[in-house]
């Protein structure tokens, strides 16, 4: 089976930008910044969405955004947090992600 390219990245078999890394969790820079700070984290293990996630990985991924945003100078300015799950919601790479969004006022929300 192709591997799909989060998993590439993970393998360092595509180059990233990557700003964090621990045994479970990766975070790179978004190839396609929507705001001055784009990343997106991912876990190391390849699961397709918020739907066949696990307690463990939420827990790991979200502890690794704490220490993502503490890193970025981010921590107490604010950021945004969003995963995008399936056909509705725009997801394009079909391996879970979060998007951490900062650096500037992100406008309105929409929840
Ligand atoms: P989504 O629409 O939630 O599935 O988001 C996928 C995100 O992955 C988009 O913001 C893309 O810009 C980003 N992306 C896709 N390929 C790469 C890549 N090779 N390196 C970094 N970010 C990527
Ligand atoms: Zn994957």
């Amino acid at each position: 089976m192709e591997e799909c390219i989060f998993c590439k990245i993970i393998n360092k078999e595509i180059p990233s930008n990557i700003v964090y890394e621990d045994d479970e969790v990766l975070a790179f820079k978004d190839i396609n910044p929507q705001a001055p700070v784009h990343i997106i984290a991912i876990p190391k293990k390849h699961v397709s969405s918020v739907m066949e996630t696990k307690k463990t990985i939420i827990a790991d991924i979200f502890d690794a955004i704490q220490k993502i945003a503490k890193e970025q100078g981010i921590d107490k300015s604010g950021f945004r947090v969003i995963t995008n799950c399936g056909k509705d919601a725009g997801q394009t790479v079909n391996h879970l992600h979060f998007h951490i969004l900062a650096g500037a006022n992100l406008g309105e929300k929409i929840v």
